[in-house]
């Protein structure tokens, strides 16, 4: 590279970042928009959470909890944890940033399987990391395959379990095979965004193993069957050292207080989330079985979205979405996590999941 001191140059590493492209969210041209581009849940917020963010508009001049010390008390109490060891973060975003700034620099390795979430990826380049990643077997993370990509500079392991955008997942037996296989001194980073949708008896989010070792957190979010991803609320349950570090670098007041309030009351809210994953048992089971009668491959998922295959020719991924689109349905590209045949399809709302399956029968038919 060029010596330049005309202007300022940001450190190595960062213009190799290409940034985010988040789920479109709009479609020109059609009537009606059903947005199922990001996980988001169909259901909306629990309605005490929409009062209690309103109700935050009267302290609009004070600074919020520094620690989100009631959010932590709130989340301890609903999962049994130490709030001690729960740093909270606009998103699980900043958590995951956060995680990776304090263990990981220019030189150490960060390792990820496949299609992993792609903010891994963002979070090591950013902290002037090296990414490395794991191959899968049948769009599923494969452990095996990860350990034998761990190297004296790898740093932290990051898993998305259940993974976005495959929708797959790894039984807890195996999460703590990997954990087994890491050296102690490696972070193993449980990313459990969309834990509570999860209906099977041999996954874990992970509270065990952080509970036990010095170097299992695992990460959650407000933005997905909470219903908050507006206001950007995530946390994490670490060992008490990394719970530390974290505490060190984070912004003073990194989690603002209309979010913490929203929050507090979403977690209070059972019924709400009870009557979330029983739309998603419903609908994911019923979209899998529409969209394959079609003749189209689908990924079996655990989450509250799934992945559908195109053909390379004829009916291709790039067509389906363009036709989808006009007729108002907005589907995730998944080119950049590897996976350029296929959209990610989150489960809407009933008159969203019967015109995705009509307008894609009418695809597949013209
Ligand atoms: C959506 C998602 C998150 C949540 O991100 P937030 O910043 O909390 O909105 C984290 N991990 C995965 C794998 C996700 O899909």
């Amino acid at each position: 590279m060029r010596a330049d001191n005309t202007r300022p140059v940001p450190r190595p590493g960062v213009l190799a970042i290409e940034a985010y492209v988040p789920g479109k969210s709009s479609a020109p041209g059609a009537a009606k928009i059903y947005k199922l581009s990001s996980n988001e849940t169909p259901l909306g917020p629990p309605p005490a959470a929409i009062e209690a963010f309103k109700n935050a508009a009267d302290e609009l001049a004070l600074y919020p909890d520094g620690s989100s010390k009631p959010l932590r008390e709130a989340i301890a109490g609903r999962f049994g944890l130490d709030p001690a060891r729960i740093i909270c973060g606009s998103g699980s975003d900043e958590i995951l940033s956060l995680i990776t700034n304090a263990y990981m620099g220019p030189g150490d390795e960060g390792l990820y399987s496949e299609h992993g979430f792609l903010v891994y990826k963002l979070a090591i380049l950013a902290a002037g990391g090296t990414p490395v990643v794991a191959p899968e077997k049948n769009l599923t993370t494969d452990v095996d395959a990860l350990l034998a990509r761990v190297t004296p500079k790898t740093k932290i392991v990051y898993l998305a379990n259940p993974n976005n955008p495959t929708g797959t997942y790894i039984p807890f037996e195996e999460v703590k095979r990997l954990h087994a296989g890491l050296p102690k001194n490696v972070l193993l980073v449980l990313d459990a965004a969309y834990a509570e949708y999860v209906r099977r008896n041999d996954y874990a989010a992970g509270i065990e193993l952080v509970s036990e070792f010095e170097n299992v957190v695992m990460t959650r979010t407000f933005s997905k069957i909470y219903g908050l991803a507006l206001v950007r609320l995530g946390w994490c349950y670490a060992p008490a050292g990394v719970a530390d570090a974290l505490n060190r670098i984070r912004g003073p007041f990194n989690v603002n207080g209309p979010a913490m309030a929203a929050g507090i009351a979403a977690i209070g809210d059972e019924s709400h989330i009870a009557k979330a994953i029983a739309h998603n048992e419903r609908w994911l089971p019923w979209l899998t079985t529409e969209i394959e009668k079609l003749g189209l491959k689908v990924t079996p998922s655990v989450g509250n979205f799934l992945l559908i295959h195109f053909p390379k020719t004829g009916k291709t991924a790039k067509e389906a979405d363009a036709f989808l689109s006009q007729n108002g349905l907005i589907l995730r590209s998944v080119a950049a996590y590897g996976l350029p045949d296929a959209l990610r399809l989150t489960v809407g709302q009933e008159d969203a999941n019967r015109h995705l399956v009509g307008t894609l029968a009418k695809f597949m038919g013209a």
